[in-house]
């Protein structure tokens, strides 16, 4: 029987907002706040306990800056709302490994962010090369990251050429990893891509918000079955 899960990244405060459609297992992939503020994440879980998916897993972005400063309190708001916090660590759901992340590569002066190269490298040689969700708050370059902020006048790939780096080294020919790659941040890339040079691979530009900070992207919904003798 497939599972029925339901994406949704950069809601900014603006949860409330959102009509979420129907699903067994909710993934938020970060900027669930706007000014990252203790009780904007109490509200952001307060709103997804009330939610009556089975299960529910967020990772945090570079504006939730109370998650970054501290973890265990934000890890404990969020395990008594239900929630599953993955920060750089993956979780075993309905026979589907999710790895989740809030790195994105450095950025102005933001939270959760590394340097382009080696040091965000390391972070992604911790996903798992089985894994069949990943769930970053950026995007890899090329998938999904296309932008107009900032006033530029032609839209630029914008994600982490090191994401991509590790999305080919777990590439395998059938037995395909990650299946589905959930993120947000470049919000201008909103929607489902999928790519040649990774068959079976759908990538998920989950943004709620546009570049303009409007919450009217809906959240995307996808169904997976197990893959066979598993
Ligand atoms: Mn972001």
């Amino acid at each position: 029987m497939a599972t029925r899960f339901v994406a949704l990244s950069d809601t900014h405060s603006l949860h409330r907002q959102v009509k979420l459609p129907d699903g067994d297992v909710l993934i938020h992939a970060g900027d669930f706040t706007g000014r990252g503020l203790r009780r904007d994440v109490e509200d952001f879980a307060d709103w997804l306990k009330e939610q009556p998916h089975r299960i529910k897993i967020v990772t945090a972005g570079n504006h939730d800056e109370f998650v970054e400063s501290h973890p265990n309190e934000a890890r404990a708001i969020f395990d008594s709302a239900g929630v599953k916090l993955l920060l750089n660590e993956s979780i075993d759901v309905e026979g589907f490994k999710i790895w989740g992340s809030p790195i994105t590569p450095e950025f102005r002066n933001w939270f959760f962010m590394t340097k382009r190269g080696t040091p965000i490298a390391g972070v992604w040689s911790q996903i798992p090369d089985d894994v069949d969700i990943l769930v970053t708050h950026g995007p890899a370059y090329g998938h999904g990251d296309l932008s107009t902020a900032g006033g530029m006048s032609a839209p630029r790939a914008t994600g982490c050429l090191d994401l991509l780096l590790r999305l080919r080294q777990i590439k395998r020919p059938r037995d395909v990893h990650p299946r589905i790659h959930i993120f947000g941040h470049i919000r201008g890339g909103y929607g489902t891509s999928e790519s040649d040079e990774f068959p079976g691979t759908t990538f998920i530009n989950a943004s709620i918000c546009t570049e303009q900070y409007r919450p009217t992207n809906s959240p995307i919904v996808f169904r997976l079955n197990r893959a066979a003798g598993t």
